[in-house]
């Protein structure tokens, strides 16, 4: 009886196991088809400054159009593209489209993208980045590269090169998801950074619970000492834009002033009265 149940179990289990092997083949074949297709579109959220409520940039969040299923959302299909090596072309396409756009934009509106460690491992990021800045005529100054600060715990001195030749070009380095994870202080010592990006997991724990919010205090100093600037995600509230303001964060970025909107609708979004562009 309990030998009979066991059985089946691993069974059921082997037939799991397959069916999930199975779903991620699937989705890694529709990827390898879609970035030959070019199903992708980007989306851009403005980050604003705290005290002025003004736009200082727009983060380039990528969106999958899947003939089938509809809109798909990065976190569903970017570590497939990792483990496939598709990062690679759909990276290069995010940064050449992303300076595209923002060279539209009235200066000195920026653009932040978001990057992976396995692009930056690559010699020819440092190239491609350039020959993005250059073709599309966007200011270096305008371009903000967003990593994970998971990316900076291997190849140390490679990662060290490559963001010293990017900020030597005049590219600013942001550090995403900043305080989850891999959180070193020596990676602000190590690394030539000129942002810090406050996970969002932050703005709603810190209006919670004490410990959280004298954690948030902690790397607002920890960014004011690296002199770096201080950018808090997830913003939903008015109350959460006050608290930060008042522990002296530099931005906001957020539902409370915009969730991610079409390229078509940044200019009409940067007309908005209550939203304008930083002089
Ligand atoms: P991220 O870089 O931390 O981007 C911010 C994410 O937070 C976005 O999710 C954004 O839509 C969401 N968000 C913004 N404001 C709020 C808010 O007030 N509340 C809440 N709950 N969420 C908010 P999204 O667009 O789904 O992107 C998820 C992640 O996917 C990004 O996190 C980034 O790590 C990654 N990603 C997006 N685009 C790219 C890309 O082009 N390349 C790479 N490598 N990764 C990307
Ligand atoms: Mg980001
Ligand atoms: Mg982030
Ligand atoms: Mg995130």
């Amino acid at each position: 009886e309990a030998k009979a149940v066991q059985g089946s179990s691993f069974r059921f289990f082997d037939a799991a196991l397959a069916a999930d092997m199975q779903a991620r083949a699937d989705v890694e074949r529709d990827l390898a088809r879609a970035v030959a297709a070019g199903e992708f579109f980007l989306e851009y959220q403005p980050i604003v400054g705290v005290e002025s409520r003004s736009v200082r940039a727009f983060e380039a969040l990528i969106r999958w159009r899947h003939p089938v299923k509809g809109v798909i959302n990065p976190e569903v299909f970017i570590p497939a593209a990792e483990k496939t090596g598709l990062i690679l072309p759909l990276g290069d396409w995010v940064m050449r489209e992303a300076c595209r756009e923002a060279a539209r934009w009235p200066a000195p509106a920026g653009v932040a993208v978001n990057v992976v460690g396995d692009q930056f491992k690559d010699c020819a990021f440092v190239d491609h980045v350039k020959a993005c800045l250059a073709e599309t005529g966007l200011a270096p100054g305008r371009l903000t590269i967003e990593v994970k600060e998971s990316v900076l715990s291997a190849d140390r001195a490679a990662i060290r090169e490559t963001l010293g030749k990017l900020r030597a070009h005049g590219v600013r380095v942001a550090l995403d998801d900043f305080g989850v994870g891999f959180s070193s202080i020596d990676n602000l010592r190590a690394f030539p950074i000129d942002q810090l990006k406050i996970d969002r997991s932050f703005a709603r724990a810190m209006m919670e619970n004490k410990r959280e919010a004298e954690i948030v205090d902690i790397i607002l100093k920890l960014g004011q000492t690296f002199q770096v600037t201080t950018t808090v995600e997830g913003i939903e509230s008015e109350g959460q834009l006050d608290f930060i303001r008042q522990r002296g964060a530099s931005e906001a970025q957020g539902y409370l002033i915009s969730g991610p909107v079409a390229a078509a609708d940044v200019i009409a979004l940067l007309a908005r009265p209550e939203i304008r562009l930083s002089a």
